[in-house]
């Protein structure tokens, strides 16, 4: 008897159900029609071949690169789509708030994005007024960026680094203090809109953050706003925006800014 559900247990443990597999006794027990193997076996499309950087972080072969230390040639003013007239310095670009918002030439719909940030080491202000910018997705919708390391900076957690602005709180806080680099890798999934304008699909966003995951395909609610409730309005392909914040702290910098579409 003993041997017998020794026996069980161990032909349990070994059968393909254990291991998630379904047997032919599965498909006959739901009536499944049998499948030749190969027809789950997909050959085309076939993935583009990338070559990844050799440095984690740079950008890979079919990145197309938004700033790389040398010039503001992909941006323009959102103001009067002049050129850009942030200060580029030592492959860093750090925020002119007097002459407002820049934002991408080109416009994008959904896409991977690398962007690195960096706030001042002699950053003053509090709450939102402490190195505030941010990366306007679509150029609606805000990630933000802020100094919270440590959650010393207290504010509302909704609007913390790495928060999509006043709707989610990062799942965590993985912030570098002021004077070192801070990374975001982002999945977007831009919004899909019907015929009339109503919301198909709501955007959706990924962040790694310092390569720490903050937001997990997290629901986007609608464009940012601080005044009134989020709601989506339709759109296309947009540029992507970055935040000169009117706050009176130190300018933040970017650097190393790349988008794969
Ligand atoms: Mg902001």
């Amino acid at each position: 008897m003993r041997y017998n559900l020794f026996l069980t247990a161990a032909l349990l443990c070994l059968s393909p159900i254990a291991y998630g597999q379904t047997t032919s006794a599965d498909i006959r027990k739901a009536n499944l029609p049998s499948a030749n193997p190969t027809n789950a076996e997909i050959f085309t499309p076939v993935p583009n071949v990338v070559t990844p950087a050799k440095t984690f972080g740079q950008a890979p072969s079919d990145a197309i690169i938004l700033f790389d230390g040398k010039n503001l040639n992909e941006w323009e003013s959102v103001k009067d789509q002049s050129p850009a007239k942030w200060k580029v310095s030592k492959d860093v670009l750090t925020v002119n708030k007097s002459v407002g918002d820049i934002e991408t030439k080109r416009k994008f719909t959904s896409f991977q994005l690398h962007i690195e940030w960096k706030i001042p080491a002699d950053i003053t202000g509090t709450s939102q007024a402490r190195g505030n910018s941010g990366i306007f997705l679509s150029s609606k919708y805000e990630i933000q960026v802020l100094d919270t390391y440590n959650n010393d900076n207290k504010t509302y957690t909704n609007g913390m680094a790495g928060a999509v602005y006043r709707e989610s709180i990062p799942l965590v806080n993985p912030a570098h203090k002021a004077g070192e680099w801070n990374v975001y890798d982002i999945a977007y999934q831009a919004p899909e809109f019907n015929e009339d304008g109503t919301v198909k699909v709501p955007a959706h966003v990924t962040i790694f953050f310092n390569g720490v995951l903050v937001q997990n395909n997290t629901e986007i609610r609608g464009a940012t706003s601080t005044t009134v409730k989020h709601v989506y309005t339709a759109h296309g392909p947009m540029p992507l925006k970055l935040q000169a914040h009117g706050d009176k702290s130190e300018p933040i910098s970017y650097r190393n800014i790349w988008i794969r579409e």
